[in-house]
């Protein structure tokens, strides 16, 4: 099914695109688009059109080209501090492939960190192995996003992988997508986030889902998403709390509603229990005040 609306690339990597691999679309970092091949082709997929081909894949050249070109862009713009090896999925590569690709980035002086986005911890956990793990230490600092989108996902052996990766030093944070039916009632939502700290795993983004071509029945509106926020921040532990955000052609944008508006000059806070105060500023002796907690 296709909504009216659909786009192929909805984020609009080809607009930001300077090699056959990098996407420079903010100014600090860059994305590595290393493959086109995943373990799974999820349907809500915001690089669809990159991993199916049906619309031709990024790879002006192949896949199998020369990685030289990417490198020196990289290597030739000083503000690059951040990479992220994304796809598809890079451990669709072997350890020799992927180290290759990690020793080149850290001949790169200005590249302080180096961030991988992989879902083989949830779909395929045995690729996390200890010879893989022990290979990214070499290359610190390396980040590590996966993508769990349900509580049922967290299996005993995805747990392990996110804790081989985390006794490697790797800092291990999730990305959620936001799916009518999956996960967008409140209950799945924090089991979901909940569990994902329990295995020390942070919830980093839940992303609105983006309307790719084919997910419409996938797609919650606005008001769901901040419902689900609003019932679980300040319910849960923050650590838990991802940022709600859609992505654009322009960047990522935060959609969470305000707990803070103004109103004939004052400042009102609204509490995560719906309770209020008036304020004149943000150091203003009210927010000293006793104000009992409602616990819920
Ligand atoms: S694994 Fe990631 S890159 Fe591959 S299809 Fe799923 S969301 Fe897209």
């Amino acid at each position: 099914m296709t909504h009216a609306n659909s786009d192929v690339d909805p984020v609009g990597d080809m607009q930001y695109r300077k090699t056959n691999r990098v996407v420079h679309k903010y100014h600090d970092r860059v994305i590595m688009l290393v493959t086109q091949n995943c373990p799974v082709y999820c349907r809500h997929c915001t690089r669809k059109f990159h991993t199916t081909e049906k619309q031709q894949s990024y790879f002006a050249e192949g896949e199998g080209s020369s990685y030289d070109a990417d490198f020196e862009y990289i290597a030739a713009h000083p503000e690059i501090r951040d990479v992220l090896l994304t796809g598809g999925d890079p451990l669709t590569y072997n350890d020799r492939r992927i180290e290759q690709i990690l020793a080149r980035l850290r001949d790169i002086p200005h590249v302080e960190i180096i961030r991988i986005g992989s879902r083989y911890p949830v779909l395929l956990p045995q690729r996390i192995t200890d010879d893989f793990c022990a290979m990214l230490e070499r290359y610190h600092p390396v980040w590590f996003s996966t993508h769990f989108n349900h509580p049922s996902e967290i299996t005993a052996e995805a747990a392990a992988a996110c804790d081989r990766l985390l006794r490697a030093g790797v800092p291990v944070q999730n990305q959620t997508v936001l799916l009518k039916g999956i996960n967008d009632d409140v209950e799945t939502m924090r089991a979901l986030l909940c569990r994902l700290l329990e295995i020390r795993v942070k919830p980093y983004y839940l992303y609105h889902c983006d309307n790719v071509s084919g997910v419409s029945h996938f797609m919650t509106d606005i008001e769901r998403g901040n419902a689900i926020m609003e019932a679980l921040t300040g319910h849960i532990s923050g650590y838990a709390i991802p940022r709600y955000i859609v992505t654009t052609k322009l960047g990522k944008i935060p959609l969470e509603k305000s707990y803070v508006t103004q109103k004939d000059g004052k400042i009102i806070l609204r509490s995560h229990t719906g309770q209020t105060m008036t304020i004149n500023a943000l150091d203003d002796v009210a927010l000293q005040a006793e104000v009992l907690p409602q616990h819920d």
